[in-house]
C-alpha cells in the first residue's frame, strides 16, 4: 500500500487516486534562461523515480512537467545577449533534454511550454476578475486579491497576517495588499507581448501552471510537485486561482523536494554556489551523479561535496561489480530468495519513495548474491536478475557492465586507444614476443588501465 507525505496536511497519507490504476502528475518545471543546475536535477530526478516507481506498480502515470519559457529573467538574459528571447529559450530547452537524457529521466508524457496557452491564461484571468477574485491596478497590471480567498495560506499553514509578516514582499502601490500577486504584466517597451483585455502584455508565472496542469490533466488532479520553496508563494498561488475560479479542489497530494546545499546553504542561481549539471557530468560517470541523487530521501536537504560524489561512485562500483562476468538469459527465473528483494524494495518505496532504504536493500541483496557464488550457485542468476529489475525502478544499472567499468570522465587514456593497445598486445602474444606484450600491459597501467586475460579473450578497466 503506497503511502505519500502530502505537505498539506503535513502528514503521510494512503495514496488513493482519482481514477483506478491511473496517476495524474504535474511537475513545476525549469525557467529556460541558463543551464540547469544540480539542484534543479535532483528534482527531476526525484520525480522519475516517482513516475517509474508508479508505472512499476500498475498505474497508467500522465506526467506533465511544464517549461516556463517566458518570464522577466528571460526577457532580462535575452536583451543582455542581444538575442531573441524564442533563440535563448530553444538554446535552453535543448540544453535541459541533454541533461535529463544524461541523468537517465524518462521524457514526461507532456511537456507544455507557457508560451502556447496565453490565450488560456487570459480566460482564467477574465474568470477571476468576474467573480470579485483579482483587480485591475493602478498601473494596469492585473493582481489577485489574496483577502477575497478564504482558504488563502491552508498550504503554508499559516494565516494572513502570519504570512504578510514573515515574507519579504514588496509594497507596490498598485496593490491593495502587499501579498496580492499579479496575474497579467503590461509589457514595456521592447518587450514581448501578447494581446488581452487589459493592454499587450504577459501573463504571470503563477498563472501558468494553474492553466497548464488543470488543462492537461483535469481538476482535480492526482500529485502537484515542486521544490520545497515553491510551496510559498507560486503553490500557494496557484491554489488560489484555480479554487477560487472553479470552486472545486485543485490537487490532492502536494509533493515538495528537498534542496541540495553546499556547507549548509541552498544550491540556487542567486548565491551563485551552484555547480550545473553539465559541469558536474564532465566529471563524473551519468549513473554516479544519479545514484548520489538518490542516496537521500527526496524531503530531507542533501550536501553537495566530493566525498559524497566519491561515495556514490564507490557504491555504484559495488552494484555493477557483482554482476560483472555474468550472462543473465533474458528469460527470467523464478526464485523465492530473489522475491523476497522485491517485496523488500517495495515496502521502501510504498513508504513515501523512500529510495535511502530501497538502496539498503539492493546492497543486502548484493551481499546475498555475492555469497551464493560460491554457497548456491543455483540461485545467483536469479538474484541478479532481481538485482538488475529493481535498480531499473530507480534507474541505475541501465549500462552493460563492462561499459560503465570503462568510462571514466577523467581518464589519461581514451577507450578506443586502449582497445588499440590491447591488439598490439594481442598481437605480440601471438608472435610469443612476451617483451612487448610485457611493455604494453605496463604502458597501459601507467595510464591507470587494468587489464585481464580470461580463455581467448582480453578486459579492462581503468583502476
Ligand atoms: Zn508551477
Amino acid at each position: 500500500m503506497l503511502v505519500i507525505y502530502n505537505s498539506k496536511s503535513k502528514q503521510k497519507e494512503i495514496f488513493k487516486p482519482i481514477r483506478a490504476n491511473e496517476v495524474t502528475m504535474y511537475v513545476c518545471g525549469i525557467t529556460v534562461y541558463d543551464y540547469c543546475h544540480i539542484g534543479h536535477a535532483r528534482l527531476m530526478v526525484a520525480f522519475d523515480v516517482i513516475n517509474r516507481y508508479l508505472r512499476y506498480c500498475g498505474y497508467k502515470v500522465n506526467y506533465v512537467r511544464n517549461i516556463t519559457d517566458i518570464d522577466d529573467k528571460i526577457i532580462k538574459r535575452a536583451l543582455e545577449n542581444k538575442e531573441s528571447m524564442h533563440a535563448l529559450t530553444t538554446r535552453f530547452i535543448n540544453a535541459l533534454t541533454e541533461d535529463m537524457q544524461a541523468l537517465g529521466t524518462l521524457t514526461p508524457d507532456s511537456e507544455p511550454k507557457a508560451t502556447d496557452y496565453v490565450p488560456q491564461m487570459v480566460t482564467l484571468i477574465e474568470t477571476l476578475i468576474a467573480k470579485g477574485l483579482a483587480y485591475v491596478g493602478t498601473t494596469g497590471d492585473v493582481y489577485f486579491d489574496v483577502t477575497q480567498f478564504k482558504n488563502y495560506g491552508k498550504l503554508a499553514h499559516k494565516d494572513l497576517e502570519a504570512l504578510e509578516a514573515g515574507s519579504r514582499v514588496a509594497i507596490v502601490e498598485a496593490k491593495k495588499t502587499p501579498l496580492d500577486f499579479v496575474l497579467w504584466k503590461m509589457s514595456k517597451e521592447n518587450e514581448p507581448y501578447w494581446p488581452s483585455p487589459w493592454g499587450n502584455g504577459r501573463p504571470g508565472w503563477h498563472t501558468e501552471c494553474v492553466v497548464m496542469s488543470s488543462l492537461e490533466l483535469g481538476q482535480p488532479f492526482d500529485i502537484h510537485g515542486g521544490g520545497n520553496d515553491l510551496k510559498f508563494p507560486h503553490h500557494e498561488n496557484e491554489i488560489a486561482q484555480a479554487e477560487g475560479a472553479y470552486e472545486k479542489p485543485f490537487v490532492n497530494y502536494w509533493m515538495h523536494v528537498g534542496f541540495v546545499e553546499i556547507n549548509k546553504e541552498k544550491m540556487s542561481k542567486s548565491l551563485n554556489n551552484f555547480f550545473t549539471i553539465h559541469e558536474v557530468l564532465r566529471e563524473w560517470k551519468n549513473e554516479v551523479v544519479r545514484y548520489f541523487l538518490l542516496y537521500g530521501h527526496y524531503r530531507s536537504p542533501m550536501d553537495y561535496s566530493l566525498e559524497a560524489l566519491e561515495g556514490a561512485q564507490s557504491a555504484l562500483d559495488r552494484l555493477y561489480g557483482a554482476l560483472r562476468g555474468l550472462a543473465l538469459p533474458t528469460e527470467i527465473i523464478e526464485n523465492d530468495v530473489a522475491k523476497a528483494y522485491e517485496t523488500r524494495f517495495m515496502e521502501a518505496m510504498d513508504d513515501d519513495f523512500n529510495t535511502p532504504v530501497a538502496l539498503s536493500v539492493l546492497f543486502d541483496l548484493v551481499r546475498e548474491l555475492n555469497r551464493n557464488k560460491i554457497e548456491e550457485p543455483d540461485n545467483v542468476i536469479a538474484l541478479a536478475q532481481m538485482l538488475k529489475k529493481l535498480a531499473a525502478v530507480l534507474g541505475l544499472l541501465t549500462e552493460p557492465v563492462e561499459n560503465y567499468f570503462q568510462q571514466d570522465a577523467h581518464s589519461a587514456i581514451a577507450a578506443n586507444e586502449i582497445e588499440a593497445l590491447i591488439a598490439t598486445r594481442r598481437s605480440a602474444r601471438a608472435e610469443k614476443n612476451w617483451a612487448k606484450a610485457d611493455e604494453v600491459r605496463q604502458q597501459l597501467a601507467q595510464k591507470g588501465v587494468m587489464i585481464e586475460d580470461s580463455d581467448n579473450e582480453t578486459t579492462w578497466r581503468y583502476q
